[in-house]
């Protein structure tokens, strides 16, 4: 069984202790009780964190020193059979996902097309921009990212399924996997390496093929002249050097992204995990403040990254005069692809 990679030494010595202290969902008088908390969680003993985590995955981004402080709550969890969600939804999750050799494989090649096991990103995979691969598809829980499972601190399931996620592209032959889930990248670069996985094909980050393509169609593109509010997943959060890719997207098609409160390091969820594991009242004052944040900025669009969130907030946003839509569709459109009014 695969045991996560994570230096004890590091956090004793850690000057800072940002994992919690950042954490906007818990707060800590200063470093020393953070500090404490680390360590006892470190050592297995009990700690409020243990109780309070909402799964945000934010920690993971703060600590700046190369541990996995959340990866480490959700083993603890495990371990201690503290579960965050109700048994039936920790379960639904784990069912919903078992591989049943049903999954799509399109016609691939060198390169694979992962959607992940979420249908519409078969439907963003598409056109002028995905013209050479958007065959390659692959689709289902064969090619899954488990890492929702985090979520649900089920970590054993992401140790028994991500090694057979990684087989099933091996056994395809291929070179490259474009991932179009955030989290599929974050699961086969930083989960994969914290437990010591080999990936034996390189993971493609979408916004990095993105980036590239609409840099390739430059000449198609006509700036939007639009502004946007972005709502960056929580698994982004498992690759923050990642980033700028946003904003260099944006720049080429002449979008503007507003500085508002809750973006970068201090974005929020989109709140519908915090509904399974912290209840309502939480999940819906995260949503309101966020949303509100988004309109302070003046902003016509909110702009998702992952679908889920999409799925979470769309209906959420139109209500509130926001047109939702997701970066490729922007990036479609900047090239003539879509529609411009899409809410
Ligand atoms: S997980 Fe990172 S930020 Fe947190 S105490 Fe350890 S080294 Fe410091
Ligand atoms: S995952 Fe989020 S809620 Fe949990 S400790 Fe880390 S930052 Fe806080």
């Amino acid at each position: 069984m695969y045991k996560l990679k994570f230096n004890e030494k590091v956090c004793a010595t850690c000057p800072s202790s940002d994992c919690l202290l950042k954490c906007q969902y818990m707060t800590f008088s200063g470093h020393k009780e953070a500090h404490a908390e680390i360590m006892k969680i470190i050592l297995g003993k009990d700690s409020r964190v243990l109780h309070e985590c909402v799964t945000c995955y934010a920690c993971e981004e703060y600590c700046k020193r190369g541990n996995h402080p959340f990866y480490l709550i959700s083993e603890r969890r495990e371990e201690k059979g503290m579960f965050t969600a109700a048994r039936p939804i920790t379960n639904q999750w784990i069912n919903m996902t078992e591989m049943q050799g049903k999954c799509l494989v399109g016609d691939v090649k060198d390169k694979a097309l992962s959607c992940c096991y979420i249908p519409e990103l078969g439907a963003l995979g598409t056109g002028e921009i995905f013209k050479d691969i958007a065959m390659a598809g692959t689709f289902g829980a064969e090619f899954m990212c488990p890492a929702v499972h985090t979520h649900f601190a089920k970590m054993s399931v992401i140790k028994e399924r991500l090694p057979v996620v990684i087989d099933n592209f091996r056994r395809l032959g291929v070179k490259e996997v474009i991932c179009l889930h955030d989290e599929c990248y974050g699961t086969f670069t930083s989960i994969a390496s914290a437990y010591g996985m080999e990936v034996p094909f390189k993971p493609v980050y979408y916004m990095d093929f993105l980036l590239q393509r609409m840099k390739e169609l430059k000449g198609k593109i006509k700036p939007l002249n639009i502004t946007v509010a972005y709502q960056r997943p929580c698994s982004n959060r498992l690759i923050p050097d990642k980033l700028p890719l946003v904003k260099k997207i944006l720049n080429l098609i002449g979008v503007k992204m507003p500085k508002r409160t809750y973006q970068d390091e201090n974005c929020l969820c989109c709140g519908e995990v915090i509904r399974s594991v912290a209840g309502y009242k939480l999940a819906d004052d995260v949503q309101k403040r966020n949303i509100n944040d988004m309109l302070e900025t003046g902003a016509e669009y909110c702009m998702f990254n992952c679908p889920a969130c999409q799925i979470a907030l769309s209906e959420k946003v139109s209500k509130r005069g926001l047109k939702p839509i997701h970066i490729i569709d922007l990036c479609k459109m900047a090239i003539g692809e879509k529609e411009r009014e899409v809410a």
